[in-house]
């Protein structure tokens, strides 16, 4: 039963998967949203990716190495996975099911790949935003003000960048980065719209019904 909100319907939750071109902002938005919701779970993938020293092992990602990554491959554990900037990132399957039934809903940072994968998974569980920066430039400023990667790096995803722009069609909605705390809004927005979805609201027809079936009494006072 759906315990979030003030809504007395019960509720299936969604996966709200967050996708754009590295440096356009998705993880700062990311955080940020995860903080103001607190009815939102963050979904933390699995990498082969080394660690930037900012992040932590378990909260930003679990760092695997090659071999571990490939055994839980084999093991079925992934619900998505993809090859990015040439290290394997993935979703864990964990209680996905099981937070979707209890009406909550998770946070995915994941690219276009994973997107499509999870698609084809459960469409109708899926609200998926594609984050755009507003022009290359500051893109390119993001890359390298964060500092945590070396100039190879930023120069092969910025080099990729423009071909990953060109998935913003698979996505419902589109959001530009131009100012952080309006692009916060709006993903907190349609977090607000789609939990009122009629197709989410699994006891909808029950609520209906005692509505209907409730006696009341007229007040002439
Ligand atoms: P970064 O190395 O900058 O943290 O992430 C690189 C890219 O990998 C980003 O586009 C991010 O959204 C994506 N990514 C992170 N985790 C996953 C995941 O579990 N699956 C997929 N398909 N992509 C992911």
């Amino acid at each position: 039963m759906t315990k979030n909100s003030s809504s007395p319907i019960e509720r299936r939750g969604f996966m709200l998967v967050l996708s754009s071109p590295s440096g356009a902002g998705k993880t700062t938005i990311a955080r940020k949203v995860l903080e103001r919701e607190k009815d939102l779970t963050h979904s933390v993938s699995v990498t082969t990716r080394p660690k930037r020293p900012s992040e932590k092992d378990g909260v930003d990602y679990f760092f695997v190495n090659d071999a571990t990554f490939t055994k839980m491959v084999k093991k079925g554990k992934f619900l998505e996975y993809a090859k990015v900037y040439g290290y394997f990132y993935g979703t864990p399957k964990a209680s996905i099911e099981d937070l979707l039934l209890k009406g909550r809903d998770s946070l995915f940072d994941i690219d276009w790949q994973g997107t499509q994968q999870l698609k084809q998974a459960a469409l109708n569980d899926l609200v998926s935003v594609f984050i755009l920066p507003p022009t290359l430039e500051v893109l390119e400023k993001r890359l390298y003000h964060r500092a945590e990667d070396t100039v190879e790096i930023v120069k092969d995803r910025m080099s990729k960048a423009q071909d990953e722009c060109s998935h913003w069609a698979e996505y419902d909605y589109v959001i530009v980065n131009t100012d952080l705390e309006e692009s916060i809004q709006k993903v907190c927005s349609i977090l607000q719209a789609e939990r009122l979805k009629r197709r989410r609201l699994i006891g909808l027809a029950s609520f209906i019904n005692t509505l209907r079936e409730s006696s009341f009494e007229i007040n002439e006072g």
